[in-house]
């Protein structure tokens, strides 16, 4: 009976499984945050520090800025920062002016910048002064009005020993000298002479949209997924469920997620300025730094992925420093090696847990309870409100221990796939997403990923799609045909290798392939592993038979 096997959380008696979301912007959640605690810091940023106060005035002066500039409900304003004190602010001065967020990936090259501007039609963008020649190179294809420019030096003198992966050498020895005009703004000077008389726009939270994040599509080109206010405050009010016993206005999280990224943006950033509690802000990861920084500020929770715990444990000087201050980590994106789990409690007396979830879902679906019993191996039990189907190819729903596809439904579902009606139908149907994601559930109602369906590739915690990097390589001219696949890596989890058949009388070389990749893509999407071959496994139709070359090299992995 399809009704049994619908399955809902199993949780400890003392934690709810249903929760009354608000239904509220989420940007009045800073408002109310501010005036909770005016005076409480609000994040931590390289040894600045800034209260609620100070950002909710600095975001409605910028809001207030966006209206000046004609900014209306519904205009797209994109973002193109790391984690910094601006990111917080423009993100929040956006939705405050009634505009929908797009994060941009700072290591995006103009190609795929220009791409997602015009998909969204942002008229705005926030960007950091070492990025703008980017901006400015693809500005006039796009849809772009503005360019708001704002640097690190706005909040600190400039970090001369730190190299940014998002930066890249040339620009970070520029020194940006930005002027004013007509369609470029330096932020500083908005913040100086400025006011916060911005006008208070009227949002429906289920519908309106918060938020438009990009994720991969089949068609090689990613899709802005549609996230609404309603979506993303109750999927942070679903962490807040599940770290029950933490208090509002006392916790510190560690923001090493980026936060254009939706995992570190709900788990650090919108759950620390809805909950009141000080983040940290960390623009890259640099395993000593992150030590060093959690010794010093003593953050209690800490989201991940399982590259950074890897990268942390791995560390030479790991023992010198103080953790403990440590209680609640939970790990996403790929899958967590139960030894990482086991030796990251150790080191921080504090507990680790797995969980899941997608872009789509705002991110999170499931997770392990943060206390009692954790299971090893498994993404943990669906979330508050959060019902789970595993779905089997013949359409029927799989009994317990059969792998499907895992199907979600819950508050923080996706309304849809920007301008793209044919993939939304596809993986939405009557509330339920299909995650693409092959998976099953156990008798104790905890659930596990098999494989995935969808052919992303995560390496180190980044996405990248395949189709993507082929059609890079496609469109070379000495490329016949070129396929692209994750292959087992033990640090990254996935490595990017592409497998390559020549056009016959045309020669090229690895490295002269890799240039020409390095100056199409953002150097985590590069393929890692060149390999030429005479032809590729086909099926009967045509298709590349990408799962049978992965499966070769599982095979030759484990030979070895
Ligand atoms: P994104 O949309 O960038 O958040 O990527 C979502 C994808 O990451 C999911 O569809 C899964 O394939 C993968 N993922 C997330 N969490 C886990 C996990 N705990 N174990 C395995 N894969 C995961």
């Amino acid at each position: 009976m399809a009704e049994q096997r619908v399955w809902h959380a199993h949780y400890p008696n003392d934690i709810p499984t249903t929760i009354a979301y608000d239904e509220k912007p989420l940007d009045s959640f800073l408002a109310e945050t501010a005036e909770d605690f005016p005076g409480k810091k609000a994040l931590h940023f390289m040894g600045k520090e800034m209260t609620f106060a100070q950002v909710y005035t600095e975001a409605r002066k910028l809001a207030a800025y966006f209206q000046s500039q004609g900014l209306e409900k519904g205009d797209r304003v994109a973002i193109m920062l790391p984690n910094c004190p601006q990111a917080v602010i423009s993100y929040y001065g956006a939705l405050l002016a009634g505009g929908v967020v797009v994060q941009t990936n700072p290591l995006y090259k103009e190609r795929e910048l220009e791409y997602q501007l015009n998909d969204s039609g942002a008229t705005f963008i926030i960007c950091l002064d070492v990025l703008l020649p980017r901006v400015t190179n693809v500005r006039g294809n796009t849809t772009l009005k503005h360019t708001i420019v704002t640097g690190i030096k706005d909040y600190l003198p400039f970090p001369k020993n730190r190299v940014y992966p998002f930066i890249q050498k040339r620009e970070y020895n520029m020194v940006v000298k930005v002027e004013s005009s007509k369609d470029t703004h330096v932020w500083q000077t908005i913040l100086e002479e400025g006011h916060e008389q911005y006008s208070p726009v009227d949002v429906d939270p289920k519908d309106d949209l918060a938020l438009l994040q990009y994720t991969g599509g089949t068609t090689g080109n990613p899709k802005g997924v549609m996230l609404t206010h309603y979506n993303l405050v109750a999927n942070v009010q679903m962490c807040r469920n599940w770290l029950y016993n933490a208090k509002r206005g006392e916790e510190t999280v560690m923001g090493v997620l980026p936060f254009f990224h939706v995992y570190g943006m709900t788990t650090v950033m919108n759950m620390s300025i809805m909950y009141g509690f000080k983040m940290i802000l960390m623009p890259k990861f640099d395993a000593e730094d992150v030590l060093k920084t959690i010794q010093k500020q003593k953050p209690t929770m800490f989201p991940g992925a399982p590259t950074i715990y890897v990268g942390l444990l791995n560390h030479p000087k790991l023992k010198k420093y103080d953790l403990s201050s440590i209680n609640a980590c939970i790990s996403g994106s790929a899958p967590l090696p139960a030894e990482v789990q086991e030796q990251f409690e150790k080191v921080t007396n504090g507990r680790l847990v797995e969980g899941y979830g997608l872009t789509e879902s705002s991110p999170v679906t499931h997770a392990n309870f943060i206390s009692g019993s954790y299971v090893n191996g498994s993404i943990g039990v669906p979330w508050p409100d959060t019902d789970t189907k595993v779905m089997l190819e013949t359409g029927e729903e799989a009994r317990v221990g059969e792998v499907g596809e895992i199907t979600v439904s819950g508050p923080q579902i996706m309304k849809g796939y920007w301008n793209n009606q044919d993939e939304t139908e596809q993986v939405l149907k009557d509330g339920w997403l299909r995650t693409g994601d092959m998976g099953y559930m156990d008798e104790n109602g905890y659930f596990y990923i098999a494989d995935r369906k969808k052919d992303i590739i995560i390496a180190g915690g980044y996405n990248i799609y395949p189709r993507e990097v082929e059609e890079i390589l496609y469109e070379h001219e000495a490329i016949q045909e070129a396929v692209v696949a994750g292959i087992p890596d033990p640090y990254r989890g996935e490595t990017v290798k592409a497998y390559v058949v020549l056009k016959s009388g045309h020669k090229i070389g690895e490295k002269e392939l890799n240039a020409y990749c390095r100056n199409n893509l953002a150097a985590f999407k590069v393929p890692r592993i060149y390999e030429f071959r005479d032809e590729l496994p086909k099926t009967a139709v045509g298709k590349i038979l990408r799962r049978q070359l992965v499966d070769e090299e599982k095979k030759a992995d484990k030979e070895t």
